[in-house]
């Protein structure tokens, strides 16, 4: 189950970004990044006129390089801000693109505050409409060093739930199983009075897609799982 939440202007904004949309949950490895990814191509995809970019704040373990096939170094712009990589038409900037994949992860650690502040506020971003910001796992220091500096309010507005590999469909027989449950973004909504803004399913496709840098709404956009991920941006705009 994922968080997506939008802020409201309070904070300082990011120059030229119109709304921001987090991406969070509550452990790794449960396709946060792969939704980011999915959910920012789709928000382009549903209306060409808006400009997107994807912020990969998982300074543990930035995926958007690899999901995007993008890597180098940001350049810098004429007020030494970083610019974004560009691929599939959405700006992208990650922790991935400042640091080596080879770095160990303890050193890391005592660059994260002033990486993530770099992230924030040193991109030029030129005009964006969203921002999709694809956090780390969990709640901790990254976490609130985002909702407290950029525009999520005080009390994090919440857009929804999105439920992920919520239904796996067997190729051979077409059996329908739900291996992770069939209903816990519901019953959560439910408690915590939020909406679901949708299901994707467990499918072959959406991984292979990810791991070749070839994000499926990107590269099968007539898929239904392509499809899952465009009525979510229909969603949350
Ligand atoms: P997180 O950002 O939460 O750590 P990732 O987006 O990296 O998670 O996803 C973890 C793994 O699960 C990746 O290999 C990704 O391709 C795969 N994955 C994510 N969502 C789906 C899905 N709906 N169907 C199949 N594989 C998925």
């Amino acid at each position: 189950t994922q968080i997506m939440s939008r802020g409201l202007p309070k904070q300082k904004p990011i120059e030229g970004v119109k709304q921001v949309i987090v991406v969070a949950s509550g452990k790794g490895g449960v396709g946060k990044s792969t939704t980011a990814v999915n959910l920012a191509l789709a928000l382009a995809a549903n209306d060409s006129s808006k400009a997107i970019g994807l912020l990969d704040v998982d300074v543990y373990g930035p995926s958007i390089p690899k999901m995007m096939n993008l890597k180098g170094n940001p350049e810098l712009s004429q007020s030494n801000l970083m610019k974004p990589l560009l691929n599939y038409g959405i700006a992208c900037m990650s922790m991935g693109f400042l640091v080596e994949e080879s770095e160990p992860v303890v050193w890391r650690g005592l660059i994260v505050m002033s990486a993530v502040e770099k992230l924030l506020r040193q991109v030029d971003w030129g005009q964006l409409d969203y921002l999709v910001v694809d956090m780390p796992p969990g709640t901790g220091d990254v976490q609130l060093s985002v909702s407290q500096n950029i525009p999520i309010t005080g009390k994090y507005f919440v857009l929804g739930l999105i439920q992920n590999m919520s239904v796996f469909q067997c190729p051979k027989c077409k059996h329908k199983t739900h291996i992770f449950g069939a209903d816990g973004a519901r019953k959560l909504a439910q408690t915590l009075g939020l909406e679901v803004l949708g299901d994707i399913p467990l499918h072959l496709n959406i991984r292979e897609a990810s791991d070749t840098g070839q994000p499926i709404v990107f590269s099968q956009p007539d898929s239904d799982e392509a499809k899952a991920y465009l009525r979510i941006a229909v969603e949350v705009v």
